[in-house]
């Protein structure tokens, strides 16, 4: 009987040299989640001739797991969203521990903090807002073609079901409180989207699934979903600190015709420029591309990046698409202030706690959730406004103004400031531009599928397109991410199965 190794070895090369595909050249831009796993699903079906391009000098991408202070801290993905049909989720939980974070669940007014706190008419606006989304939602998935709503405004159209709940609740409370209120809510979509519900289109709430079973952590760090999916991709096929610059789509032999991509006159492999670590420019070619580089980085580079340009009507989806901010300041502190039962807090800012900061430092709205990070570290979302007009101060300067936060919120002046402070700083860095995507008004599944189409020439799909953003449903995801990866890599096995 052959040995049980050399059998896995014997069926595992048979496999390789057995797949049509093999011998196929693909390179993918980018080194995140998406492309990562479009490299390993291509090499565990036995494409293996394949090359990953990462402009930065680690992979991962919004994935990063570092360490401050010696504690482990994300500077990007945090959760697993959901359990039920997340892949990560299941890919994740077989091989490392997990936990269950409950992060979002606002039990009573113990985890709020603000100039009103113990109003009880607050805790009862409190609940009536959270059932907000719950009626509103319900509404809207009633209506059958809803990309009819493509320009309405979230903000807008929330205000207005707010306005009729406080009618029916024959609300007498001030207005100040109610808005309070409302503006408190409407956080949540400022961390949801990276950006204010004022630019977020309503249709965020139907495009968006929700997976069942809360959002999960992974005490050793997410990188080990990175772990997970290097272990089946070769490691020389992995070269960091490569940016592309160029992807020659479609050349044409005979004439200048580049911009027209029914021109049959074509060099049948993709060429890709890119430029090393040393500053020095190669090139590789390929028989298909794979770009996954963030939508942000897609709308500012796409002219400059391909040869020929995009098609119009892509370049016009891709431009509707938008990229949120979100960043996260860590504080630590040698000797901690607080009591456990102080954070998680999320500040709800009324016009008594508001009119304690000058108007040039409205910034502070977009702060929005403090947590406990560890033993002597917080952790603090700032979302949207102020990760744009906040973070290019200086770290202790940041540090000192959330300090100021804590001081109006907490009710105690001598609240220390932080030792040391770390600041994520996403949307400053060309690879990346922002955080994750949201649905801007205007944004139709349509536009999101026409962004998300292969180039192709004569009908073979040359350049393809993966990342988050590229997800119909499970955008701004790490799961969305991955599963654009493998439909990318589906797409081109496809193509050789056939055969
Ligand atoms: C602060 C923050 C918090 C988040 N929280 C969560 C969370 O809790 N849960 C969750 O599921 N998701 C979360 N996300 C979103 C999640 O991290 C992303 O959806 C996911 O990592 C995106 O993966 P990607 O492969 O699509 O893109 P990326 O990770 O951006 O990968 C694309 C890669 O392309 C590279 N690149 C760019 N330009 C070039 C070039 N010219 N040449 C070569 N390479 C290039 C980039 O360096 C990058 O590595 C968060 C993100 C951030 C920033």
């Amino acid at each position: 009987m052959m040995p049980y190794n050399l059998l896995v070895t014997c069926l595992a090369v048979y496999h390789v040299y057995s797949s049509p595909a093999y011998g196929q050249k693909v390179v993918i831009v980018g080194g995140g989640v998406s492309g990562l796993a479009a490299a390993q699903h291509l090499c565990k079906e036995g494409v293996c001739n394949i090359t990953v391009l990462e402009a930065e000098d680690r992979i991962g991408g919004r994935l990063y797991t570092d360490r401050f202070h010696d504690e482990v801290i994300e500077r990007g993905a945090q959760w697993m969203h959901g359990i039920r049909g997340n892949p990560v989720y299941w890919i994740v939980s077989r091989n490392y521990d997990v936990v269950l974070d409950e992060w979002g669940v606002i039990s009573g007014t113990s985890k709020l903090s603000s100039g009103r706190k113990s109003h009880p008419a607050t805790d009862k606006l409190l609940t009536a807002s959270q059932e907000l989304y719950g009626e509103f939602y319900k509404n809207l998935s009633t209506i059958a073609n809803p990309d009819l709503l493509k320009d309405k405004i979230l903000m807008h159209e929330m205000r207005k079901a707010w306005e009729r709940k406080l009618v029916s609740l024959n609300n007498t409370i001030d207005k100040d409180i109610t808005d309070a209120v409302f503006y408190y809510t409407m956080t949540k979509w400022s961390l949801e989207t990276g950006e204010r519900a004022l630019n977020v289109s309503i249709l965020a709430l139907l495009h968006y699934r929700y997976l069942v079973g809360g959002d999960i952590t992974i005490p050793q760090g997410y990188s080990v979903f990175l772990d997970i999916l290097q272990k089946s991709i070769p490691k020389s096929a992995i070269k960091v600190d490569r940016e592309v610059t160029k992807i020659v789509w479609q050349k044409s032999k005979s004439d200048d015709r580049l911009g027209d991509a029914t021109n049959k006159s074509v060099d049948s492999q993709v060429k890709v420029e890119f430029v090393n670590r040393e500053g020095d420019k190669e090139s590789i070619f390929a028989d298909h591309v794979i770009v996954t580089v963030s939508v942000g980085v897609l709308k500012r580079y796409h002219r400059n990046m391909f040869l020929p340009e995009l098609p119009k009507q892509k370049v016009r989806a891709v431009n509707n698409m938008e990229l949120g901010v979100v960043n996260k300041i860590f504080m630590y502190y040698e000797i901690k202030f607080w009591n456990d039962t102080d954070f998680p807090m999320r500040l709800l800012w009324d016009a008594l706690n508001a009119s304690k900061f000058t108007d040039d430092a409205r910034w502070y709205r977009d702060i929005d959730l403090v947590e406990i990070h560890s033993e002597n570290m917080l952790r603090v979302w700032a979302n949207a406004h102020v990760s744009r007009e906040v973070l290019d101060l200086s770290n202790a300067e940041i540090g000192r103004r959330i300090t100021e936060i804590f001081r109006i919120f907490m009710r105690d002046e001598v609240i220390p400031f932080p030792d040391d402070v770390f600041v994520t700083r996403w949307h400053k860095n060309k690879h990346f531009l922002g955080s994750y995507s949201y649905i801007a008004p205007g944004l139709t599944k349509f536009k999101k599928r026409i962004a998300a189409k292969p180039l192709s020439v004569d009908g073979i799909p040359k350049v393809l397109f993966a990342g988050e953003a590229m997800h119909l449903n499970r955008y701004a995801t790490i799961d969305g991410a991955y599963r654009t990866g493998i439909r990318e890599a589906r797409r081109i096995l496809k193509l050789y199965s056939k055969q």
